[in-house]
């Protein structure tokens, strides 16, 4: 599968510091390489760098990248996602496997030009919900799921249990 990139628009740090956190973990978690947010925000970075250090992949941040930046040399599709776009199950077939992909979300009211520059417009169901929700539903559906066990050969890695909590972690071997 191609590249996966997320741009997150609208950030502000105080405010939307843990939903911004929660857009790259659950973007990450679902198979994304990695994001570019808009506003520069050396904290965010930080704790995503912790993450990865210690549960592995090479999902990588660059804060301070505005939208037409990251999307200007960007050679793949454009998504943006939007309750007002096209049904994500009539966008999904639509949009190539073999080319990368760029997904935009937003946080407060999104220019009418990210409109215009995406290759789609989608939705995931006509309702305004959550930025987090959508991409995570986006994501699974676009990876058919196959992202959620991938092995990320971290440092430390959870072994699924029915009950209680199993860590492998590779420092304490
Ligand atoms: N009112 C804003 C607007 O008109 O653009 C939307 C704000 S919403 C809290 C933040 C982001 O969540 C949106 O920019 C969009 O990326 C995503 N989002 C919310 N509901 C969505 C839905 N039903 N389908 C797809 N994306 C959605």
């Amino acid at each position: 599968m191609a590249d996966i990139w997320i741009m997150r628009i609208g950030h502000r740090p105080e405010r939307d510091k843990r939903v911004t956190t929660h857009v790259a973990l659950s973007s990450r978690a679902l198979g994304a390489k990695g994001i570019y947010v808009d506003t520069e925000d050396p904290k965010l970075e930080e704790n995503i760098h912790s993450v990865v250090e210690r549960f592995g992949g090479d999902y990588t941040i660059k804060t301070g990248v505005t939208w037409k930046q990251a999307t200007k040399d960007f050679k793949g599709k454009i998504v943006h996602l939007t309750m007002y776009g096209q049904r994500v199950d009539e966008a999904l077939p639509k949009i190539p496997r073999d080319e990368d992909i760029m997904i935009i979300v937003g946080a407060e009211k999104v220019p009418f030009e990210v409109y215009e520059r995406a290759d789609f417009n989608v939705s995931v169901g006509n309702q305004p919900h959550s930025e987090i929700a959508a991409l995570a539903i986006f994501l699974d559906r676009f990876t058919e799921g196959k992202a959620l066990y991938a092995d990320r050969d971290g440092m430390m890695t959870v072994v699924p249990n029915e009950r209680g909590k199993t860590v492998v972690n590779k420092n304490s071997e």
